[in-house]
């Protein structure tokens, strides 16, 4: 068995692995290190959690660990396609790098300027960074990199499905060609192969796992339902995933809830935490450092549960997770095997649920194609929906004209009104042709012909309308139907990683 001592690591390197405790090298590891030593460029087909980042921070600390770094030059540069990832490399830098003298800078958005020029223009070894954030420094004139030893690219299938391939390119063609490159992508799309080709000098290609595998000792399950009607979809969806979490009981320990859409993540995340759950969301609109807080939390096991995007979430090495749920089908079916890759790693086991709605059916069988098995269908739980819909009662009117005298008088955002509007009358999600027919007027959505009047509140003003609420705030999670995006649509969750 091939030992870490057989790989031709610095020997301080080899003493902080030695301290993190791995025994042996993991197969990417073993066959990616030493090319990497040897300056040969290595092509790298990993997914996460196969130890892909130590299989080129170790080599590229050994390098560096001998030379200095010059003013604005660095010696070496990560690229990943998140902000996470990014602080992710980072990290595992730190940690392996700690008996070395390296200076390290990561460059990613959300994070000031200032103390990023600081660290660059005393020189860095090791320079880790999102494209579009590297691109801005480079383009405030504030950094050379014509000082490129080694350059990794990490999680480049991603990059592709975030439009950075163009970044990609040009962040080559600033670096010089003598370099050395180190390509990492879990799956090789046409375009990803033509860069490799282009950029990367006879590249030794090292493959771990095959591009669809899901590992056995996941249980899957899929449930599919309907709702009695489509105003009642995501309310619908949102109490089938509580009931699920709710039956899966001791045996979820923790959990990823990924949803295709970044504000279907925030919604669910405000439902779960409405009901009790631990629970923190991540996503590329959110603050980065609360992105940071939320994945340490969960890390650390004081959050149980995390709803996520799949662009925030992907490639994040989170241990021990006991259960993801698909809130959303997929729209690409490799995001499946990534996302319940997430659970039964290293032998553990693992469940993973997908909630699926008759317009999420038709993503299904690629799915099926590419696990190359049929997932498991469960039956859905019985869920018991409150229809909030009444009809207006004859007193209503009257009512309705006090409340809009009261809140006449309170300085409330119309926002908020609009919240509280839905909340009380949903079926102004219905479409007019049903508001005719109707006997008597219904409350329209929004302020359109109403005023400020807020059906069935009656006298009762509750203390949260009084509340001012900051812009950007979420909206309270009953309150809020999506109608102006279409389900699932395959552009809503672009997010940038700068
Ligand atoms: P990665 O694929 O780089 O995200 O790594 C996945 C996980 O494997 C991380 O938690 C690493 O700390 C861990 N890991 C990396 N290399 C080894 C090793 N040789 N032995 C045991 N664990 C490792």
């Amino acid at each position: 068995m091939i030992k870490f001592t057989d790989l031709g690591l610095n020997p301080k390197v080899l003493k902080a692995v030695n301290e993190v405790g791995y025994e042996t090298p993991t197969p990417i590891q073993a066959a990616a290190i030493p090319h990497a030593m040897n300056g040969r460029d290595v092509l790298g087909i990993a997914q996460t959690g196969t130890g892909k980042t130590a299989s080129f921070t170790l080599p590229m600390i050994s390098k560096l660990a001998r030379g200095r770094a010059r003013a604005r030059m660095p010696r070496s540069l990560v690229l990943a396609p998140t902000r996470e990832l990014a602080a992710q490399v980072a990290e595992n830098f730190e940690l392996y790098a700690k008996h070395c003298k390296l200076d390290m800078a990561l460059l990613i958005g959300g994070v000031s300027f200032k103390d990023q020029d600081r660290l660059i223009d005393r020189g860095v070894d090791v320079l880790i960074a999102t494209p579009g954030r590297l691109l801005d420094h480079f383009e405030r004139g504030k950094l050379l990199l014509t000082g490129i030893e080694i350059m990794v690219v990490d999680e480049a299938d991603r990059m592709l499905d975030m439009g950075f391939i163009p970044d990609i390119e040009r962040i080559f063609k600033l670096t010089p060609f003598t370099r050395q490159t180190l390509f990492f992508s879990a799956t090789m799309a046409p375009e990803i192969t033509r860069i490799t080709q282009e950029f990367l000098q006879n590249p030794e290609r090292v493959e771990v796992a095959r591009q669809a595998t899901t590992s056995e000792n996941i249980e899957q399950k899929l449930c599919a339902f309907k709702a009695p009607n489509r105003s009642m979809e995501a309310k619908m969806k949102r109490t089938v995933l509580r009931k699920i979490i709710d039956d899966e009981g001791e045996k979820l320990t923790n959990g990823i809830i990924f949803c295709n859409r970044k504000v279907d993540v925030d919604i669910v995340m405000k439902s779960l935490k409405k009901h009790g759950h631990s629970v923190g969301a991540i996503h590329g609109d959110l603050d980065q450092r609360y992105r940071m807080e939320v994945l340490s939390g969960f890390k650390n096991n004081d959050i149980k549960l995390l709803v996520a995007s799949d662009v925030a979430a992907r490639g994040l090495d989170i241990p021990n997770v006991s259960h993801v749920f698909n809130y959303d089908v997929p729209i690409h079916s490799e995001d499946y095997v990534h996302r319940i890759g997430r659970t039964g790693r290293a032998g553990r086991n693992g469940w993973a649920f997908m909630l699926c709605m008759p317009h999420e059916e038709k993503h299904i069988d690629k799915i099926e194609d590419l696990v190359k098995h049929p997932i498991p269908r469960m039956d859905a739980p019985e869920v018991e929906l409150k229809d909030r819909r009444r009809k207006p009662k004859k007193d209503d009117h009257a009512k309705s004209e006090e409340t809009k005298s009261k809140k006449s008088h309170s300085k409330k955002p119309k926002k908020e009104a609009k919240a509280v509007e839905q909340e009380v009358a949903p079926q102004a999600e219905e479409k007019p042709k049903q508001q005719k027919s109707a006997k008597k007027p219904r409350q329209p959505r929004g302020n359109k012909g109403g005023g400020n009047r807020v059906v069935g509140m009656g006298d009762h003003v509750p203390a949260f309308i009084m509340r001012n609420i900051r812009t950007g705030e979420m909206q309270s999670d009953d309150a809020v139907e999506i109608t102006d995006a279409e389900p699932n649509s395959e552009n809503n969750d672009n997010e940038t990683a700068a």
